[in-house]
């Protein structure tokens, strides 16, 4: 069954999965990154029929919703179509819907939890988990690395790009040339000095980074990542960023979730590949804990204001 994506045209954040037959709530929120007080918290109610290829959209906000350009009328619903437009309030914040075939052939996840128990936004892109992983938008670094607009270093062996939803000050992204999906598809005697490599590459754009000293830096992969073609992060650790919006993010960073490079290497050149231990994807659910002083926080906001105190603007 394909997967129904609601993709931002503005690129203000990553496309949001819409489950088959499921109903999801989109507004005003960290989901969106809509900010304007005239589009409610629960602007829309949309409903995905993966195999009729349409969503129903329901306009609950009281300012207009658009499909294309018919509005639809506070609690009234329309039918949306592959490749039509949505502009989620007042002709602005345009979306389109698409249906792309899940190459897993695995049934899509459920329904992703919007809201924590605290109320905190739980995930709005990446990382996704390992069904939606396969969706067609996890192809976008193949896009973004090949365009020179996006490339801030590039050599024969590999290319660095910025993040485009960077969740810190510095967030570079190193890729190969080479076309390499994922961790599982390193072989030691193959990649092992291309690893190498990409990491002298990342730790280079740290060194000549102006804020370099000041700040840390570290560089790794994700465990399992959401983007296809293997990439590694370099990544400022003040996260002081408004990209990062939620628990996946936070944890994604400052748990082994995060491999460092350099552990990624060791294991290749010990056993030639490298695996994953299980349990993994479960760190992403771990409390929020300062990644400096260890101290928890109940939610992303109060993490950031905890923030403050290691890292000033
Ligand atoms: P992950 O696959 O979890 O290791 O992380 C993928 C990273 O790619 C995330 O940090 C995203 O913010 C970033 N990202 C997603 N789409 C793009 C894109 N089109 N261009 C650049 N970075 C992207
Ligand atoms: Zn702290």
């Amino acid at each position: 069954m394909p997967i129904c994506w609601l993709i931002s045209q503005e690129g203000n954040h990553e496309p949001i999965q819409l489950p088959h037959r499921q109903t999801v709530t989109l507004g005003r929120g960290p989901e969106t990154t809509i900010k304007d007080k005239k589009c409610s918290r629960n602007q829309v109610e949309l409903k995905a029929d993966c195999n009729k290829g349409y969503i129903k959209v329901k306009q609950l906000g009281p300012n207009p919703t658009c499909v294309d350009t018919v509005e639809v009328g506070k609690g009234m619903e329309v039918k949306m179509a592959h490749g039509k437009k949505l502009h989620m309030v007042n002709q602005l914040y345009p979306y389109t819907v698409q249906f792309k075939e899940d190459p897993s052939g695995e049934q899509p996840a459920a329904k992703r939890p919007r809201k924590s128990a605290s109320g905190e936004a739980e995930d709005s892109g990446a990382p996704l988990n390992a069904k939606e992983k396969q969706g067609f938008w996890s192809h976008g670094l193949k896009a973004t690395m090949q365009d020179p607009n996006m490339q801030v270093y590039k050599d024969d062996k590999v290319v660095v790009i910025k993040d485009k939803y960077p969740k810190a000050r510095y967030h570079w992204l190193v890729l190969p040339w080479e076309s390499i999906p994922n961790m599982k598809a390193l072989r030691g005697e193959e990649h092992g000095e291309l690893l190498r490599h990409m990491q002298q590459v990342g730790e280079r754009m740290v060194t000549q980074c102006k804020d370099s000293p000041a700040l840390r830096f570290r560089c790794g992969y994700h465990a399992i990542p959401s983007m296809s073609h293997i990439h590694l992060h370099v990544i400022s650790q003040d996260f002081d960023s408004p990209a990062l919006k939620n628990k996946k993010h936070w944890n994604s960073f400052t748990t082994d979730y995060f491999i460092e490079s350099q552990d990624v290497i060791q294991m290749l050149e010990k056993s030639g590949k490298v695996t994953v231990k299980e349990g993994t994807s479960e760190m992403l659910n771990l409390p929020l804990r300062c990644h400096v002083c260890h101290k928890e926080s109940a939610t992303i906001p109060s993490l950031k204001d905890h923030l403050k105190t290691h890292f000033s603007a």
